[in-house]
């Protein structure tokens, strides 16, 4: 069970992606560098999760995040790419990234379209809204972790 593993949190650099095109979608993932996806439980399962993030120790925010298998090393390392929930001036590749992982949506599929994708991500988006705004998790918004270097 993915709640086993949570809550689970992450620091690191925001690297470049595979340029699968995700901000063409409207929907821009930040990718964390390979030894941070190292540091996931070995049996975490893949999926989208939910939680919070901040960006060089600023305001903190929603965000949705989906753990998946890396195409490019033949589907053997994971990626995590997190997708925050507020619109930021600029791309920020090059700065720290924060996020604690709070909650499980669901596992990973493939879809048979393009749109399909779109719909299931834009669930995705509004189950994390809807789950973030819960009193019990309130507490990992305001952590030290957020706010300390
Ligand atoms: P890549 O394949 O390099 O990850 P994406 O199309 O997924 O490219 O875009 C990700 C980049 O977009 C991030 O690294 C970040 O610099 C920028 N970005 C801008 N707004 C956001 C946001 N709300 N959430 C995540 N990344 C964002
Ligand atoms: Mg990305």
């Amino acid at each position: 069970m993915a709640e086993t593993f949570l809550p689970h949190y992450a620091d690191g650099e925001v690297v470049k992606g595979f340029g699968r095109g995700s901000k063409e979608l409207g929907i821009p993932t930040a990718n964390f560098p390979e030894d941070i996806v190292e540091k996931l439980p070995a049996d975490l399962p893949t999926g989208v999760y939910y939680g919070w993030a901040n960006v060089d120790g600023g305001d903190v925010h929603k965000m949705c995040m989906s753990v998946g298998w890396n195409p490019y090393y033949k589907n053997t390392k994971k990626t995590m790419e997190t997708h925050i929930m507020h619109q930021f001036p600029e791309d920020f590749y090059g700065s720290r990234l924060k996020i604690v992982m709070v909650g499980y949506i669901r596992p990973m599929s493939t879809f048979a379209s393009l749109d399909e994708l779109i719909t299931a991500i834009r669930n995705d988006i509004s189950e994390t809204d809807k789950k973030l705004d819960e009193p019990e998790v309130q507490h990992f918004k305001v952590n030290n972790f957020f706010a300390t270097s």
